[in-house]
């Protein structure tokens, strides 16, 4: 079983070291935990694959620490690095054109010609990054399908005997992951899974409209983003959406003032959406585990579904659908 590491100069360095000989290093990112490696490494990039267990139709992104670095492997028009100049570093995923002489591993972008890039803002991830000094393929650390990790035990749960190292950064501040948005040639801009950016102002500085995707993806947009598959981020019991009376074997996901006290967390008391956000994916995984003893299952409250409460309300629909 992994040790969760502190985040310190000489683990960092060590971290970067292992990404270059191929190992997997969970660490940590402003939206949730990364499961990392070397992104120009066929063989690096399927242990990824094999470790979460994730189809290998569905891309990965890959995490860089600058524009120019970026711009190696994807081709940047000029809308793409306007959204960059103005949301990177931060929790922004660009799908692009790779470039033609693109040294990633095809695996990262599942044998597509589009590549996911991110450059990160947490001061962790971009040390991380800086000591591997080669671009990191880095999806969330969690097993394929199940809640994503926000706090570095909910890895040592899920992954903690598949991982080379395990580095803590504490709660992660968006807990969402990014917003995953494709800019690619001929296209209208189009955001394939909301996130913490609002799609107004991505609207407003590229002035023209994009498309975002609704929860019910038709078989086009699964093709395009394989992550937009119904069910994910599922907790083991079943969850019900917009529950303003739970029921008596229900644990209850609460949205601002409410009633009832058993078995019962609140995402924000004060209705804050960012809270919220940042509680989701620990609130779930808690109520989970309480859910599996107590053979009781989850209902959630409604959530307000504008600015990063689309992203949680997307998550959620998600965790709902039938697996
Ligand atoms: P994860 O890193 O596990 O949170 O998931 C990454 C998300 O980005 C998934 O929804 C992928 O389907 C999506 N993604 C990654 N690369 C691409 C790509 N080249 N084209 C479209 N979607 C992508
Ligand atoms: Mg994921």
């Amino acid at each position: 079983m992994v040790e969760i590491l502190r985040a310190n100069q000489q683990n960092l360095k060590e971290a970067g070291k292992a990404i270059r000989r191929g190992e997997l290093v969970v660490f940590p990112t402003e939206t949730v935990y990364g499961l990392g490696a070397d992104a120009t490494s066929d063989k690096a990039v399927a242990a990824i694959y094999k470790a979460k267990g994730r189809p290998s139709h569905n891309p990965l992104i890959v995490h860089i620490t600058s524009l120019e670095q970026a711009q190696k492997y994807g081709k940047f028009d000029d809308r793409a690095k306007k959204l960059a100049a103005k949301f990177w570093p931060g929790p922004m995923s660009l799908i692009v054109k790779r470039t033609e002489n693109c040294s990633l591993s095809e695996i990262v972008s599942a044998g597509g010609d589009t590549v996911a890039l991110r450059m990160p803002a947490h001061p962790i991830s971009r040390q991380l990054l800086e000591a591997a000094n080669v671009p990191v393929a880095a999806p969330s650390a969690n097993l394929s399908g199940g809640i994503s990790p926000t706090l570095p035990e909910h890895v040592k749960q899920g992954l903690g005997d598949k991982i080379f190292m395990l580095i803590d950064g504490g709660a992660c501040l968006v807990g969402v992951e990014s917003s995953v948005i494709s800019v690619l040639p001929n296209e209208s801009v189009k955001i394939l899974r909301p996130g913490s950016i609002d799609a107004n102002d991505v609207a407003q500085l590229l002035g023209e409209p994009i498309e975002q995707s609704q929860q019910s993806k038709s078989a086009h947009d699964i093709l395009i983003s394989p992550g937009l598959l119904s069910s994910h981020y599922a907790p083991k019991v079943s969850l019900r959406m917009n529950v303003n009376q739970p029921h008596k074997n229900e644990a209850y996901l609460a949205f601002g003032k409410h009633g009832f006290s058993n078995h019962s967390l609140n995402l924000s008391p004060s209705q804050n959406l960012h809270e919220a956000a940042q509680n989701l994916f620990a609130m779930l995984h808690a109520l989970d585990a309480y859910c599996v003893e107590n053979k009781f299952s989850i209902a959630v409250a409604p959530i307000p579904n504008t600015s990063i409460g689309i992203a949680i309300n997307d998550r959620l629909t998600r965790a709902a659908a039938p697996k």
